[in-house]
């Protein structure tokens, strides 16, 4: 019924912007971004938040200050995985209902999205099965908003601070059953998509302090295998067919004129800090030299434990932060006239959680409250609020965190202490989350928050992100 429902919805937008009426008289047009800009915390909720400006003393940050500010559900289509033996299971819908999940910690913890599923909703506008990436439960492919990007003439860019492989950058790039099939995926992300950017972590010559191993490397299915990787580092820039597997692969065209693009591949610190100025390479794929996140699974040192403060072991220092990074990526998929799309993805603070680690979860919020600024900061100088759409949201929340007690509010211990919260879980919740919007477009998502939550208020589906964007970019 809900859909029924949307269905009419969507009518009504179309009835009341179309471009042109019946009658030839001009009428109020839907906008058309030029550029989508999609930042996603990954496992961030409203708690995530608040700990974040506690910690930080600021006040409300720039998105909790964007016109748009909703909630959003994220369940998925089915929480299992997909079975083929029996199809008809595959379609049994989860749900968010909100005058069970305010009273039922359990509710929460039960039938919630992972984060391949959640991508996938997000970048296709259709709910799927738990550990898809852009399948639907009936198996079919779905178009994810890269594909929608680059069939409009746009440029089309994911950025992560976990591996480039891992479910949320996959979700909006490849299509794959399952996951876990990680070097099928980083081959599809290579070779089949028309991605101009690709910037995430993954690489096994390094271990997750960044130290470079002599011996034997880390696992290496992140980027497909160790033999194709040695080869693609040292084709970087020129190569453009490879040995995938023992099937001979070639990179696609990602500017139309029908020549493959050979991607150039940044590594070093230096090499991400030089890409946010001057003239770029035309397809780039950025792997810092470190293994599964730019910080957050460091090893611990000065008797770090899950309660101390952010920054209690320093940094490692020789890759670059999530705010570079974007830096990087915006210079590089700004060069073309028509736009971008871009989804960025904070994803270690969903890994921060999962281990209850909270200064750990300050850390990594931080790094992507800097990447936010940068955004905004990227839009005022380059771009303007009338051809931008920009989105800060989360997959699904991870921890169910919460202050002394579940669904009791984080108390605020100041600036520089972490405040009074405790984590009540250590997976994933269906506990709804933030979504915020500003620039063209991002007044209608209003017209989609047709279902309520008596603490958090109206919020939309996670789908409904990609099926306002595909109503705005028809041509
Ligand atoms: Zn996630």
């Amino acid at each position: 019924m809900y859909y029924q429902f949307r269905y009419c919805l969507v009518l009504l937008i179309l009835a009341l912007f179309s471009r042109e009426s019946v009658n030839g008289q001009a009428q109020k047009a839907l906008p058309s971004p030029k550029n989508i800009i999609i930042m996603i915390g990954d496992g961030v909720g409203y708690n995530h938040i608040v700990a974040t400006d506690y910690y930080l003393g600021m006040g409300p940050q720039v998105h909790e200050k964007f016109p748009v500010r909703l909630a959003m559900a994220h369940y998925p289509a089915k929480a299992g995985e997909y079975d083929s033996a029996k199809p008809e299971s595959n379609f049994l819908a989860t749900g968010y209902n909100p005058a069970i999940a305010w009273k039922d910690t359990a509710y929460l913890k039960r039938d919630f999205t992972e984060s391949a599923a959640a991508a996938t909703a997000l970048a296709t506008g259709v709910k799927t099965y738990n550990n898809s990436i852009g399948m639907s439960v009936e198996h079919d492919t779905l178009v994810n908003l890269v594909q929608w990007a680059k069939a409009m003439g746009k440029s089309a860019g994911v950025v992560t601070t976990v591996g480039f492989s891992h479910a949320t950058p996959a979700g909006f790039v490849a299509h794959n059953a399952t996951r876990t099939n990680y070097a099928q995926i980083a081959a599809e992300m290579l070779f089949d998509s028309r991605c101009d950017v690709i910037m995430g972590c993954g690489d096994p010559m390094y271990d997750n302090d960044g130290k470079r191993l002599t011996g034997k490397w880390s696992k290496t299915k992140y980027v497909v295998d160790s033999v194709f990787w040695l080869k693609f580092l040292a084709g970087s820039g020129k190569m453009v067919s490879y040995d995938v597997k023992g099937e001979k692969k070639t990179v696609k065209d990602v500017d139309g004129d029908r020549i493959p693009d050979p991607w150039t591949i940044v590594r070093g610190l230096g090499d991400f800090q030089a890409l946010q100025k001057g003239k770029t390479p035309k397809r780039v794929l950025g792997v810092p030299e470190i293994y599964e996140t730019l910080q957050q699974s460091r090893t611990e040192r000065n008797n770090e434990s899950d309660n101390s403060l952010p920054y209690t072991t320093p940094f490692v220092s020789t890759v670059p932060t999530l705010r570079e990074m974007v830096n990087g990526a915006l210079n590089v998929l700004d060069n073309n006239p028509k736009g971008f799309f871009v989804m960025i993805e904070g994803g270690a603070t969903d890994w921060a959680s999962h281990s209850n680690q909270k200064g750990r979860l300050i850390e990594e919020m931080v790094d992507f409250y800097d990447a936010i600024n940068q955004v905004v900061a990227w839009v005022e100088k380059n771009s303007n609020w009338n051809e931008t759409l920009l989105i800060v949201t989360g997959d699904h929340e991870t921890g169910l965190l919460w202050g002394e007690h579940p669904f009791v509010p984080l108390t605020d211990q100041g600036k520089g202490n972490l405040p009074v919260m405790n984590y009540y879980s250590g997976n994933h919740t269906n506990s709804l989350i933030p979504f915020y919007a500003k620039g063209s477009g991002s007044e209608l998502y209003r017209n989609y928050a047709d279902e309520y939550d008596s603490i958090r208020g109206p919020f939309i589906q996670n789908t409904e992100i990609a099926q306002l964007i595909h109503l705005l970019w028809i041509k």
